[in-house]
């Protein structure tokens, strides 16, 4: 569980997380749907990044809470963040429910999606894939 206050988002136990927003959270240059969505995500990778432990949910998450995409726990783009999610889970041969730390889910990320060229398949339908794939292939020449 989480809470947002005026210090932040402080973590009670694990944080749920949808699985294509740990591919989100690397790549995440302060762009967004909107302004507020933005210093929620900023906000929100600040508690992942501190040690948290996340479960992975094929519903809305910490990172939903703050967007104006969804609609009463529900993503306008249901259909597509699922089908995301589901080819994530696929990639890193996790599954919704399981419980880790969000550094491990991270790195799975990075090695199963991110440096095998995964990228382009699992996040095809998302607005945002061009601006992602142009820091994944900044990241491989890292
Ligand atoms: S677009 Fe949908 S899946 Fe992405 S952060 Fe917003 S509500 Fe969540």
């Amino acid at each position: 569980m989480i809470r947002i206050g005026t210090e932040g988002i402080q973590m009670e136990g694990s944080m749920t997380v949808r699985p294509h927003h740990a591919l989100c959270a690397r790549f995440f240059v302060g762009k967004g749907y909107s302004e507020a969505f933005v210093q929620h995500m900023y906000a929100t990778l600040r508690a992942l990044n501190d040690g948290a432990v996340v479960t992975l949910t094929d519903g809305c998450d910490a990172i939903c809470a703050g967007c104006p995409n969804n609609r009463g726990g529900i993503c306008e783009h249901d259909e597509k963040v699922r089908a995301i999610d589901r080819r994530s889970l696929c990639e890193t041969g996790l599954a919704f429910g399981q419980t880790l730390s969000w550094r491990d889910l991270s790195a799975l990320m990075r090695e199963r999606i991110v440096l095998r060229d995964a990228l382009k398949t699992v996040c095809r339908d998302c607005e945002w894939i061009a601006l992602c794939e142009s820091r994944r292939e900044a990241e491989k020449e890292r």
